[in-house]
């Protein structure tokens, strides 16, 4: 993920073109920030400016407000190959200097391009996987070919997602745009274009907007558009619509805060995962193998998310598995050694405790491996072998897309544990491949399904001061996790706890009307969960069930319950039952008239301890 933004314009107007980059660029921030960088397209030649830091440091830096020019492009970055370094900061130029190029997105198979590229005597700058496309289209374009033509020829080239901006001293009037998978709007002035990653980079200067679609070609020039389908070189007649947005609103594509973008994101964010990290997952999976024990650090969230590890590692591959909250280290420290993996989970890579349990795992000898999303942080940069979940910025404080993106990394993972142990059948086996690869399309559908129910619990449960979430096996991660998001974000008191133990003690607090959550997929464990549904309601808790679909038994004892579609009780049960409990959260928030996004004494990455 990351903030794309070109504008070429007739050089009747003002050339102040570096400011509106700089301008469009800060109202992206929050797709990405760890570098910044422009160029300024004539047929002079092409201007290069750009450097890590936020947009307001480099902007400042480096004076984008004082480039003049009718074509320009500009970039903030997200990365995903390539630490954090001014060399790997967009635009990236061709060898011969005249194609210039931003992307947002993964090239997969960047690495066999690059050694083709290298082959024929191309010199690489970068360790970006972006750094191949001007590279190509230079090729292409030496072999004769039009910009249209190369740009064909690279999209058969490479897999993966992008969404791409490229222009060329040969052409200063012109950008060229493609995208796939990732998103790419234009805006249209009389005697201006626009292109973007999203709306509210050129709200100042236009509000009529088109919204390119996945292999469609545009070009754009001051005054004039065209739309091309690369699949079959049509011309694409496309109406162009008025957004009627504010700013703040646009940044949030229409939705009312950034968590229920990001919850509704999630099918997107997972299928980017998907697409990636396969070879590293094996590399895990065979470290794992040799391990005699893997320790599991990490915080808040993550620490949730890394308990799916807990729960499936001891059965797919017989090991000890030890679940260690990282402030609480130094109670374990003492059984780590060369032959132990420890797996960190952390969204930022910064978060201070998760670190230092790091640091101290690594002076006894353990290898480290990171899930973890943003690329080149602390964490990073100290293990051994990196798992990126590619969610791009999380801005509403508590996780919602990250803790599912981390725990499809564990599930991956286990995949390859399962596949490597034998410890599943046949049919298993394929159940488990076909959920993972299902899983980004259930989410939508359980969402879709269950908003408008949810919003009605959430009326309900609103004004409840305490409430118990309870689950068993995989299921108590989602009870640990949504306990945790209505705490966060709705301030309501909620423990998550093993059903089993729920009688040891908290059911002393059930009286009329108390709220229990339960996790409820019908696998071994549901049956045992239907007794504790029983135990509650019989003190006249209020029970809420996230069961399976068409589960009447439950859905004659339940209070209420939202279902989820058959066949994801097992793998990924963790990822498709927490959903429900993000909107519960969600929507018990916004009807308490608090900020969800902002929870109060509470900050997204944590590097204090
Ligand atoms: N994969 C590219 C990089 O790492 C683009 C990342 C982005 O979308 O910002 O540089």
């Amino acid at each position: 993920m990351c903030g794309i933004i070109g504008i070429t314009k007739t050089k009747k107007t003002n050339n102040l073109i570096g400011s509106q980059i700089y301008e469009a660029l800060t109202r992206l921030e929050y797709r990405g920030y760890d570098s910044v960088g422009m160029a300024v397209i004539s047929k002079d030649g092409i201007e290069l400016a750009k450097d890590k830091g936020s947009i307001n440091e480099v902007g400042e830096k480096l004076n984008f407000s004082e480039y003049e020019g009718s074509t320009a492009i500009g970039h903030s970055r997200w990365a995903t190959h390539g630490a954090v370094e001014k060399r790997n900061a967009h635009p990236h130029k061709s060898n011969d200097g005249k194609v210039v190029v931003v992307h947002n997105g993964i090239i997969e198979n960047f690495m066999q391009l690059k050694k083709e590229l290298q082959s024929k005597g191309v010199i690489f700058e970068s360790d970006t996987d972006t750094e191949i496309i001007p590279n190509l289209i230079e090729m292409y374009l030496k072999q004769g070919m039009s910009m249209v033509k190369a740009i064909i020829s690279l999209i058969d080239k490479i897999e993966g997602t992008y969404a791409l901006v490229i222009s060329s001293s040969e052409e200063p009037d012109k950008i060229y745009v493609i995208r796939k998978d990732n998103p790419l709007v234009i805006g249209i002035t009389d005697d201006a274009m626009f292109c973007a990653s999203d709306i509210p980079a050129f709200l100042p200067w236009t509000r009529e907007v088109i919204i390119l679609k996945d292999l469609e070609i545009a070009i754009l020039e001051p005054g004039n558009l065209e739309i091309i389908s690369a699949e079959n070189e049509q011309l694409i007649v496309r109406k162009s619509h008025e957004v009627t947005w504010d700013a703040e609103a646009a940044q949030k594509g229409g939705y009312p805060h950034f968590m229920i973008k990001e919850i509704h994101e999630q099918e997107k964010v997972l299928k980017v995962q998907l697409k990636t990290q396969n070879e590293n997952i094996e590399l895990a999976a065979n470290m794992i193998q040799k391990a005699n024990k893997v320790i599991l650090v990490a915080a808040g969230s993550a620490y949730y998310a890394s308990l799916n590890a807990y729960y499936n590692f001891i059965n797919l591959a017989n090991k000890v598995v030890i679940p260690c909250v990282a402030a609480e280290w130094s109670s374990i420290e003492n059984i780590v050694d060369e032959n132990a993996i420890i797996i960190s989970v952390s969204q930022s890579g910064e978060t201070l405790d998760t670190i230092k349990a790091i640091k101290s795992a690594k002076t006894k000898g353990a290898k480290i491996i990171s899930v973890v999303n943003v690329v080149g942080s602390t964490l990073t940069q100290i293990s051994d072998l990196n798992l990126y979940i590619h969610s791009g910025p999380e801005i509403g404080v508590a996780a919602t897309k990250t803790f599912s993106s981390q725990s499809l990394m564990i599930w991956r993972i286990g995949y390859e544990l399962a596949k490597i142990n034998g410890s599943l059948t046949d049919t298993e086996l394929k159940n488990f491949e076909k959920n993972l690869k299902d899983i980004p399309n259930i989410i939508s559908e359980i969402i879709k399904g269950n908003e408008a129910k949810i919003r009605d619990i959430s009326n309900y449960m609103y004004d409840q001061k305490s409430a118990f979430y309870l689950g068993r096996d995989i299921s108590l991660i989602t009870a640990y996790e949504g306990a945790l998001k209505i705490k966060e974000i709705a301030y309501i008191h909620a423990e998550g706890y093993p059903a089993g133990e729920s009688k040891h003690g908290p059911i002393a607090l059930i009286e009329d009307g108390f709220p229990v959550v339960f996790t409820i997929p019908k696998d071994y464990t549901r049956d045992k969960m239907m007794g504790s549904v029983q135990e509650m309601a019989a003190r006249g808790a209020v029970t809420i069930g996230v069961i399976e679909e068409g589960d009447d038994e439950m859905i004659e004892v339940l209070d209420h319950y939202i279902e989820i579609p058959k066949g994801y009780s097992r793998f990924v049960s963790s990822i498709a039952y927490n959903i429900p409990l993000q909107l519960l959260a969600y929507y018990t928030s916004v009807k308490r008239g608090l900020n969800p996004d902002r929870p109060r004494n509470l900050a997204k990455s944590v590097t204090v301890e």
